[in-house]
């Protein structure tokens, strides 16, 4: 898979691109772009791979803004068709502190497009003030024997409200008691680990991934738990929990499913990942969602300590043999691999190792690159992909920029 990834990216070169850019206006600088600019400002030109960096820094000198980008041979896009009713109803028994929409109305009305500036993502179904009251139906441990610390799965039980998500939201947890100061806890953000049907298929269900906190106090030395943290890690089936949300608009899945989702995870990072995976791939799923039949390409590079660290290892590897040519799994384990400079494989150096093949699917439209997990994970990842980049003499920061306009660079690091 590699080498014909590595082949298909040297065809590249020789491939031409259609930008669409608006913003323009005829100018002597402009001139030289040898196409007429329409008065509404919006300009369509082919743009040889091997030139798209320097024509899209030209672009944005000239005041240009490039609204979208397709490989010539592929047609024009077509507007979606309106989606069928892929959201089951929830049946609701008590109301929700405010909906900005409920599934029902999300369903029949626009397609669910999923992208920033649309309305029909659900955010702040239920705020700190009036949480969803929900129970824990299953906590179970995803680290092996032999592994670093306590994750568990958690699976809550939302049935008697109107919490509805998508996949790459988060929801707020609220921990019982108080802080120091005698006020209550306030709420800790956690990605979800389900798909927007639940692990259940059933639309009733929430998952997360937890990570313990524990750290040694600075000065007294001694082992402190984080409290959102610890309070969810041994939490019993059947006890009830606050919750919030949902929130998030930044790590929404692409509506295509011939996107090509570049997933980069360190630890818990994993949890919105699960979703788009599970999303496109469990059969399950596939029958719930007929408008989405993923035929794409979802690569998923995970940075984890040890073996017994891979969460979700077995399901993963599942689908990875189910799904060779549409799912792409790499491993980054610290402290059993070693980098090419004998260090520790964290996983900013696997992205190294495959930072050309990365650059190269970046420049295709339909991909989009998501990165989750702990924050500092962003630094190696752009150290790696501008070596790639200034191989064929562009600039990363400037591109990434880019990316991060077109809503193709998603970042959710804590
Ligand atoms: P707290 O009791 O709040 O303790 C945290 C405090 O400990 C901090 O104030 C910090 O100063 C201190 N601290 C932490 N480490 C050290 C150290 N080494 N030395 C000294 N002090 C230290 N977490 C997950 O496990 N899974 C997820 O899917 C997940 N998703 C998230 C999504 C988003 C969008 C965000 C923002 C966060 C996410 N988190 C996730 C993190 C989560 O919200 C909490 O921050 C985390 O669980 C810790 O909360 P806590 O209440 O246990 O810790």
């Amino acid at each position: 898979m590699i080498s014909s990834s590595i082949a298909s990216a040297t065809s590249y070169n020789n491939r031409m691109f259609i930008f669409e850019v608006v913003g323009l206006r005829q100018s002597p600088a402009t001139d030289n772009f040898n196409y007429a600019i329409r008065q509404s400002g919006r300009i369509w030109f082919q743009v040889p791979y091997q030139r798209m960096n320097q024509e899209m820094q030209r672009i944005q000198r000239l005041g240009g803004r490039i609204v979208s980008m397709r490989p010539l041979s592929e047609p024009a896009p077509v507007p979606p068709p309106v989606a069928k009713t892929e959201n089951k109803v929830r049946q609701t028994s008590s109301t929700p502190a405010k909906a900005t929409k409920t599934k029902e109305s999300v369903s029949r009305s626009k397609p669910m497009t999923q992208t920033k500036g649309k309305t029909d993502i659900p955010v702040n179904l239920y705020r700190p003030t009036a949480p969803f009251v929900g129970r824990c139906m299953s906590n179970e441990p995803l680290v092996q024997s032999g592994g670093i610390g306590i994750v568990q799965h958690l699976k809550f039980d939302l049935r008697g409200g109107n919490l509805h998500y998508l996949e790459g939201q988060s929801i707020g947890i609220i921990p019982p008691g108080a802080d120091a100061n005698g006020k209550p806890h306030k709420l800790r953000l956690y990605s979800i680990a389900s798909t927007r049907h639940g692990d259940d298929l059933d639309d009733q269900t929430v998952s997360l991934c937890v990570r313990e906190l524990e750290y040694e106090h600075p000065e007294t030395k001694e082992k402190v738990y984080g409290v959102c943290s610890s309070y969810l890690c041994h939490l019993e089936p059947g006890a009830e929990v606050k919750i919030t949300g949902p929130v998030g608009k930044e790590m929404l899945l692409p509506d295509d499913p011939d996107a090509k989702i570049i997933m980069m995870a360190t630890g818990t990072g994993i949890a919105p990942f699960r979703a788009y995976l599970w999303r496109m791939f469990k059969p399950g799923e596939k029958a719930l969602n007929p408008d989405y039949e993923f035929k794409g390409l979802a690569w998923l590079i995970f940075g984890i300590p040890t073996s017994p660290n891979i969460l979700y290892q077995e399901e993963l590897e599942a689908l990875q043999a189910e799904f060779p040519d549409h799912f792409r799994l790499t491993y980054a384990i610290s402290r059993e691999q070693k980098n090419t400079e004998g260090g520790r494989m964290y996983i900013q150096h696997r992205v190294a190792e495959h930072a050309d093949e990365l650059w190269a699917m970046l420049q295709e439209p339909k991909t989009h690159a998501y990165m989750c997990g702990l924050r500092g994970m962003e630094d190696g990842i752009d150290a790696a992909l501008s070596v790639a980049a200034a191989k064929q003499g562009a600039e990363w920061a400037p591109y990434q920029k880019n990316l991060k306009k077109q809503g193709r660079w998603h970042v959710e690091t804590y």
